[in-house]
């Protein structure tokens, strides 16, 4: 018999853990994923190692998503990041903290380890796994949903959607969430590409592809305001900035802002008065070789130099005024045009989903339609690089599993 008391809508982390907490307590539960198999993205989470969650309290965590972090309050104490480490850990696939990142990963550094672990828990819990299926439909009645599928329809008393995002679309997530979600009466806050690369007008880096700055200020700008600062690392590719520091700011990217990037972390006073001050101490000193002292890539220099238009051999003494700002500009406070995010295909999150003011964040549950729970990538949720997404899923997941309800059982 196709009834269940919880059906959840797509196998990512989210609908996992709502499933798996949903039969520890008893619950009758089913897994529709339309993959051939479950968990896509936990498989390329962390380029294959699958990083879960980050250091840090629930109450620092909120900051990573942004201005809608404060939604997750509820989630995040009920399932915090040290509740996830624990059930891995009591699961037998304790996490490892990589020191210098802050980022956990499982020990053996494998994501299908840790997809295996998540069936093995569902099985043994009973959860009907049922893959390859497609949701056509889903209807509430006065009692139950309904799920027409293209093979069977299911019945269920509570529903949980966590079909994800937009984003990776090749991984299963192409949207069809936010058609289903609007078909049951919510408001979908348009969906775009996050934690993505940055292109900029007139890039000048193609030749540099791999190189790579640790740890530098990113800012971006609009309107000449400030939208958001981080720090991080950077990586020039043939056609984009990308890296960890551009992915986190990149959520927050809005036509026709601008990227700068501190190569040096420096303020432009304190650089500017560095070079005068050698110039005033070796004003033979090449500026190339004066440069260099920075740790900056030569290959990088030589590129920042023939776009300020300076000799490479030129000496600290014949720099002009003009050519010695234009160069402490370049280096540490020169915007750069945006002129587009990465697409949906490359975008590891999408920003943007199911309105928030439409779902009680004290259960997650849909507050136009009863014992519908929204959960995961699908709702307005999204947050930096570092394990943050994963631990959001999985705190959501959780609620939504331990606030449903079945009749006259509870
Ligand atoms: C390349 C890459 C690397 C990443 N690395 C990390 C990382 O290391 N750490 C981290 O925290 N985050 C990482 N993320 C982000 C993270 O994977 C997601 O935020 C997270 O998986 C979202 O979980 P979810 O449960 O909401 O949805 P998803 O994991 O996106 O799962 C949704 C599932 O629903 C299924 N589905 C969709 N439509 C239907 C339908 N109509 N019927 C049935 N099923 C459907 C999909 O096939 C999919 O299996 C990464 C993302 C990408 C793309």
């Amino acid at each position: 018999m196709n009834r269940f008391d919880l059906i959840v809508v797509g196998g990512g982390p989210s609908g996992i853990f709502a499933a798996i907490t949903a039969a520890q307590r008893g619950f009758k539960v089913a897994l529709l994923e339309k993959n051939k198999r479950i968990g896509n993205k936990i498989l390329v989470a962390g380029s294959g190692k699958c990083n879960l969650t980050h250091t840090g309290k629930p109450k620092e965590f909120l900051d990573k998503y942004g201005a809608n972090g404060k939604f997750l309050k509820e989630a995040l104490n009920k399932y915090s990041p040290d509740a996830l480490k624990i059930f891995f850990k009591d699961n037998g696939l304790p996490l490892t903290l990589v020191e210098e990142s802050g980022k956990y990963f499982p020990h053996t550094f494998s994501s299908l380890d840790v997809l295996n672990l998540l069936k093995k828990q569902m099985l043994n819990l009973k959860v009907e796994i049922i893959e390859n299926i497609k949701i056509q439909k889903i209807e509430k009645n006065l009692e139950e949903f309904c799920i027409q599928t293209d093979s069977e329809t299911y019945f269920c008393e509570n529903l949980v959607l966590s079909t994800g995002g937009k984003s990776y679309p090749g991984t299963g997530t192409t949207g069809d969430g936010y058609i289903i979600a609007k078909e049951l009466g919510h408001k979908i806050v348009p969906p775009r590409p996050a934690l993505t690369p940055l292109y900029v007008k007139n890039y000048v880096f193609q030749d540099l592809s791999g190189i790579s700055f640790q740890d530098v200020e990113i800012v971006i700008w609009k309107d000449n305001k400030k939208i958001v600062e981080k720090r991080g690392p950077v990586l020039l590719t043939h056609t984009n900035f990308s890296g960890p520091g551009i992915l986190d700011n990149s959520r927050y990217v809005e036509n026709e802002s601008y990227l700068e990037i501190n190569y040096v972390n420096k303020e432009y006073e304190s650089l500017n008065r560095e070079l005068i001050d050698e110039t005033n101490i070796d004003g033979k000193k090449n500026v190339k070789k004066f440069l260099l002292k920075y740790s900056l890539p030569e290959r990088f220099v030589k590129i920042v130099l023939k776009e300020i238009e300076i000799d490479e051999a030129l000496k600290l003494a014949e720099l002009s005024k003009e050519k010695r700002e234009s160069l402490v500009r370049y280096l540490t406070s020169y915007k750069m045009e945006i002129t587009k995010v990465g697409s949906f295909e490359m975008a590891m999150v999408t920003k943007g989903g199911i309105a928030l003011d439409e779902i009680n964040s004290k259960t997650m549950e849909s507050k136009k339609v009863k014992n519908l729970y929204l959960v995961g990538e699908i709702v307005d949720i999204d947050g930096d690089t570092g394990g943050y997404n994963i631990q959001a899923a999985c705190s959501m997941g959780v609620l939504a599993g331990k606030s449903m309800k079945r009749k006259e059982r509870d």
